[in-house]
């Protein structure tokens, strides 16, 4: 070879450059993208809160807080959609680098699938990104269990980890072993990652904290020697706590994947890591796993087994005490007025996380400043949680009178099926000032948390449901399309007492799908296998019970038409209504 040295510089170059763009090309994938139809039917249900728009690429954070990416066929058509659900959006001029990693594709491949051979064979250790996130974060006597509030069975289950962190001898002493793993179930937002971090604050022992969702989506190999520098890095500083959030990201079961691409491989090898290294403990090596996950049910059964995480805590959302308990937590900085207790905020937000009572303090002291408030008073949060449950007031919508006396009417519907129900939980509050997507709303707040339902229960909502459009046909004999999302849940509920509760009466007590929607609410639940002519009865079935209820609200609206009319007045001239005053109106209405 004429020029050894040049020639190498010039594949050292390319190669660096190849990895440069690589890398990007990476990063910018990782986010866990999801089809367009699906972002779409989130945006629907508005649980998208923001987009970033570069080119064609959305990336977009929902109201869970958490970010995924998709890929839109025409911006333009999506933009309208995004500004009727009051979605922020950011606009990012499309990466400049697009058009030279274009023209340099070819070469790209070659240098990606000669790095991909090579790491595979040599098994070589590819460069760490991102691994400041390894170094631990030093949480202790920041967060405690005096920040985590209302779970307290959760935190006494763990109350047992915090002990072995702070003096592991003392239980080893006869023998017995630490258990590795605590496994934290439950729904977003509950408080899993607090509890974590407070388990580090109470023992006083470093946390080391890694996403499942960072594991996948990453360069060939890097998930697992991740897990094995984490461990390692871990180890060293023993005593302490690794959280592994979202770990069904790498921890679903085979059957259970959802990947594709290949991408299940590279999971699978990390998973495998995962679990040497949760095995390979040394006696005198206290790491305590604590894990994370709202999707228990399609994770890996080797993951639960003894030696592994086999601490289960279950945390749901909380129920009115320990509402009332985040809420003080969170409203320690807050000046509130005098007249606010946190057991009334806490008896209407019935269903709420940890984090969204979180969320909600704060919008109310938001609110309250921007009104240049001296306290936060109820009405600020009042206001706050409306804006959480339902959208942002679109004020400057401009609706024809026509069409709000028809949602007057609707509304009106609603509420005067439940007022008179009398399982039905109390009506809270009408509106009829459009918000979100919504052109009024009836809110009823239960009297207390429920966690399961009568079948009488489930009948009254379907007909409270269908009062809106009994009203609309009642007064104007026609339907609007505002009833569509009644219709939806109305069909929901009917199709899962036949299904899945066994209250029709001919088909009996047999479920017709499965799989769990529970708490976690994240699997749909699939069809399990009966004949046509079963199908055929499941159908008529769940007609029956709708128009039953159909029935039984038209017959009640009937009976009351000057409740009907008096009500959707009101309506009209105050736009907002709450529980007491709808009461005085039915006493008013002979
Ligand atoms: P998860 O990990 O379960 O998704 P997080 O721990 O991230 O939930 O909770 C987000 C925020 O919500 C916390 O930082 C905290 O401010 C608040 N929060 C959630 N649960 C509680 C709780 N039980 N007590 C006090 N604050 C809570
Ligand atoms: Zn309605």
């Amino acid at each position: 070879m004429k020029y050894p040295i040049r020639n190498s510089v010039i594949i050292l170059g390319i190669v660096l450059i190849g990895i440069g763009i690589y890398s990007s090309w990476q990063m910018e994938k990782r986010l866990p993208s999801v089809d367009y139809t699906t972002f779409l039917a989130q945006l629907t249900s508005d649980e998208i809160r923001t987009v970033e728009i570069m080119g064609g690429e959305i990336r977009a954070t929902d109201k869970y807080g958490q970010n995924f990416q998709t890929f839109a066929p025409d911006i333009k058509l999506l933009l309208p959609k995004l500004e009727e659900r009051n979605v922020t959006i950011r606009a990012r001029p499309e990466a400049k680098s697009f058009g030279f990693f274009e023209s340099t594709l070819p070469l790209l491949l070659v240098i990606g699938a000669w790095m991909y051979w090579s790491r595979k064979n040599k098994q070589t250790e590819p460069a760490m990104k991102g691994k400041d996130s390894l170094v631990p974060k030093d949480v202790a006597g920041k967060v405690t269990f005096a920040d985590v509030a209302g779970i307290d069975e959760a935190k006494e289950e763990l109350m047992e980890t915090v002990d072995f962190l702070r003096d592991s001898e003392r239980f080893t002493r006869l023998g017995g072993r630490i258990p590795k793993g605590v496994l934290l179930q439950g729904p977003p937002g509950t408080g899993k990652t607090l509890l974590a971090k407070a388990i580090a604050g109470e023992a006083g022992v470093p946390f080391f904290s890694i996403s499942g969702s960072d594991f996948v989506e990453m360069y060939v190999g890097v998930g697992a020697s991740r897990v094995r520098h984490l461990f390692e890095e871990a180890k060293k500083q023993s005593p302490c706590i690794i959280f592994l959030d979202e770990i069904d990201a790498v921890g679903r079961s085979r059957g259970a994947s959802g990947m594709s691409q290949g991408g299940g491989d590279e999971r699978e090898q990390t998973l495998n890591a995962l679990l040497v290294e949760m095995d390979g403990f040394q006696s005198d090596e206290t790491v305590i796993i604590v894990a994370a996950t709202n999707r228990p049910d399609v994770l890996d059964p080797a993951l639960l087994r003894p030696g592994r995480f086999d601490r289960q805590v279950t945390i749901l959302p909380p129920d009115v005490k320990g509402r009332a308990m985040i809420l003080a937590v969170h409203a320690r900085n807050i000046k509130m007025a005098k007249d606010v207790t946190m057991d009334m905020v806490a008896m209407t937000t019935p269903g709420f996380t940890g984090a969204e009572l979180a969320n909600l303090m704060n919008e109310a002291a938001l609110m309250a400043a921007r009104k240049d408030k001296e306290q936060v008073d109820l009405a600020d949060i009042e206001e706050a949680k409306d804006k959480i449950l339902m959208g942002v007031e679109r004020k400057g919508m401009v609706i024809r009178d026509e069409e709000k006396k028809v949602t007057a009417y609707h509304e009106a519907g609603h509420a005067i099926i439940a007022t008179l129900l009398p399982d039905a939980d109390p009506v809270h509050k009408i509106t009829i000032i459009p918000r979100g997507r919504a052109m009024g709303v009836t809110q009823q707040v239960p009297l207390d948390d429920r966690h399961s339902y009568s079948q009488e229960y489930l009948r009254d909502r379907i007909k409270i449901l269908l009062g809106g459009r009994t009203a609309e046909q009642i007064v104007f004999n026609r339907f609007t399309t505002g009833a569509s999302n009644d219709l939806q849940v109305a069909t929901e509920i009917a199709t899962r007492m036949v299904c899945e509760w066994g209250m029709s009466p001919v088909l009996g007590p047999r479920a017709y799908v499965a799989g769990d929607q529970g708490f976690l609410g994240g699997g749909r639940p699939r069809p399990l296998a009966y004949s046509e002519a079963t199908g055929q009865l499941i159908d008529s079935e769940i007609n029956k019970i709708i128009e039953d209820c159909l029935q039984e609200s038209m017959i009640i609206l009937q009976g009351k038409d000057d409740f009907l009319h008096n009500l959707a007045r009101h309506l009209l001239e105050k736009e907002t209504i709450n529980g007491a005053e709808v009461e005085k109106i039915m006493k008013a209405s002979p």
